[in-house]
């Protein structure tokens, strides 16, 4: 067989020339941006060219700070397909995460969306390597700003030749693009994607059995480009042809419905939040959603409740996926068996919730303390570990904290999961929340569930307490609704919990607390209420 490198170039081309009448929709922040892969491919070419201009060599990290959008899309191949690497800084990130990211990686051309233009602004003095600024905004000329020199993308590209030659010969193993971690202890990690992982990855999405991605599909992931590669939905829908949808800066739940709606979109990506919302507002307003075949939802445990609610009353597949920044991001992906199909209701929402199988090309183990494999009953908990082609080796200029993510050749997720007979993994926890008590391990996110369905409870966290005998037991932080304060005692929630979870698991204490704090993403960050707590 032929030494042929999978390159983010080959996708590139095939979609120039096999689809370039297919559509790509763009919300810009003056109303709906469209053109098509042909001209999608030219402005690739001018950017190409302009980043050549502005010096970036192959192997260059290039910073962008942009949602989803058209321009962004064009530098998620203008850069890798030329050798150099796109860096996409997750804008929710803390100031000061953000500034070590970008010094971290040592950008020095940076792309902005106008909006975010403040952010950079701000901290531009911690970050001297940055030596261009470029503002993508669909108005005449950057806005005003003390960003220097400061350069508006549209111009720049206006200016450049459409003519562009991207190298064939580039080394598959070369990185492609880059993603940090929110990194809920200590600084963020930055993940290498190479051009053979994205590749690779990008015709496993395309599996029916998985994303199912193909040239019918209209595409839309709600999930960020600026953070796992938008799940390689963005190299995906190249790769095959489909129609893109690109949701723009801070979609709410209405505009996501209307461009459900009016792009006839057929698969739409995202964390389980971002579905509550719409599904709200499906509640009250009607919404065309006849062409959306499924939604894929990740990130976080997505409640039965929210998966049978989009199945049985609007009719809609809902299938839960599972992933990390490590991870590219895609490796479990529930959906359930053809001889399934047949099992009582009941079995197959228990089974709907779970994360599901690994994805073709991976392995994958669920290992105990002592490193063995668990048992694949269902119920013994264990760290899930995988290994396969996009699954980080390493991360980014940090031996230290790589050495600590491998075993033995295999990455360690620090996710507590069981598996059952039939291999379907059900993420119980991260480890470090996990709550040790006395040999035995004590979910905390299936505690806070069980405790969240309380009508009472808006919100629960469960955190580990250290305990002389048992050496850690379990503190719930309750956040009471408005209505209910007053009304409801810490003993009516243990109350309520007595028939539903096994005695010892029952919390030690419950404290009611105003709200539940929040990383910069909107996880729950039990770290604050551990602090507070112990
Ligand atoms: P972070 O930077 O916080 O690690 P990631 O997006 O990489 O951000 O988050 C990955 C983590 O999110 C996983 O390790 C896991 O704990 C959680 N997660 C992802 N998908 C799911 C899911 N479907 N169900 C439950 N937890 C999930």
């Amino acid at each position: 067989m032929m030494r042929y490198p999978l390159l983010l170039r080959s996708i590139l081309e095939r979609a120039r020339k096999l689809f370039p009448a297919k559509e790509i929709v763009s919300r810009d922040f003056s109303g709906l941006f469209r053109y098509d892969y042909g001209r999608f491919y030219e402005r690739v070419c001018r950017l190409a060219n302009v980043l050549k201009e502005l010096g970036v060599e192959p192997g260059d990290r290039v910073a962008t700070l942009a949602w989803n959008n058209h321009r962004h899309l064009e530098l998620y191949f203008a850069l890798p397909c030329m050798g150099a690497v796109v860096h996409t800084v997750n804008l929710r990130l803390f100031k000061e995460q953000i500034i070590f990211i970008l010094n971290h990686a040592e950008d020095r051309v940076i792309f902005i969306d106008e909006d975010l233009v403040p952010v950079i602004e701000e901290i531009r003095e911690q970050v001297q390597g940055l030596k261009h600024f470029v503002i993508m905004t669909d108005k005449d000329g950057p806005p005003p700003t003390s960003l220097s020199p400061a350069y508006s993308y549209e111009q720049l590209l206006a200016g450049a030749s459409p003519d562009y030659r991207f190298p064939a010969d580039l080394d598959e193993w070369s990185p492609a693009s880059m993603c940090y971690t929110t990194a809920t202890t200590g600084d963020p990690k930055g993940v290498m994607y190479s051009h053979r992982a994205l590749y690779l990855h990008s015709l496993m999405i395309g599996m029916t059995d998985t994303f199912g991605l193909c040239e019918q599909d209209a595409a839309m992931p709600v999930v960020p480009m600026f953070h796992v590669n938008a799940w390689g939905i963005p190299y995906g829908a190249a790769l095959v042809g489909a129609k893109l949808v690109l949701p723009g800066a801070r979609p709410d739940a209405r505009v996501l419905c209307e461009l459900i709606q009016n792009e006839k979109v057929s698969v739409a990506a995202g964390v389980p939040t971002i579905w509550m919302g719409c599904l709200n507002l499906l509640e009250k307003e009607n919404y065309d959603f006849s062409s959306l075949s499924r939604l894929l939802v990740g990130g976080a445990s997505s409640p039965r409740a929210l998966i049978e609610a989009y199945e049985k009353k609007h009719g809609i597949p809902f299938i839960v996926a599972y992933g990390m920044t490590e991870t590219t991001p895609l490796t479990l992906l529930s959906r359930p068996k053809s001889y399934m199909r047949d099992w009582p209701e009941e079995r197959v929402y228990a089974l709907k919730v779970k994360q599901g199988l690994f994805a073709p090309g991976l392995e994958m183990r669920v290992t105990g303390e002592d490193g063995t494999d668990v048992l694949w009953d269902g119920c013994t908990m264990g760290e899930l570990l995988f290994r396969g082609p996009w699954i980080t080796g390493e991360y980014y200029r940090d031996p230290q904290r790589s050495k600590e993510a491998l075993r033995g050749g295999w990455f360690r997720t620090a996710d507590i999961a069981t598996v059952d007979a039939e291999g379907y993994v059900n993420i119980c926890d991260r480890s470090k929340d996990l709550i040790k008590s006395g040999g035995e391990w004590i979910s905390s996110v299936e505690l806070e569930n069980t405790i969240m369905g309380h009508p009472a409870v808006a919100e629960a966290a469960v955190v580990a307490l250290p305990h002389e005998k048992w050496q850690e037991r379990p503190l719930a932080c309750v956040v009471i609704r408005e209505e209910f304060k007053g009304r409801v005692k810490p003993e009516d929630i243990l109350e309520y919990l007595r028939s539903r979870v096994a005695k010892w698991w029952l919390p030690d204490r419950v404290e009611f607390i105003d709200e539940v704090p929040k990383t910069s993403v909107g996880k729950f960050d039990k770290k604050v209420l551990r602090r507070r707590f112990s």
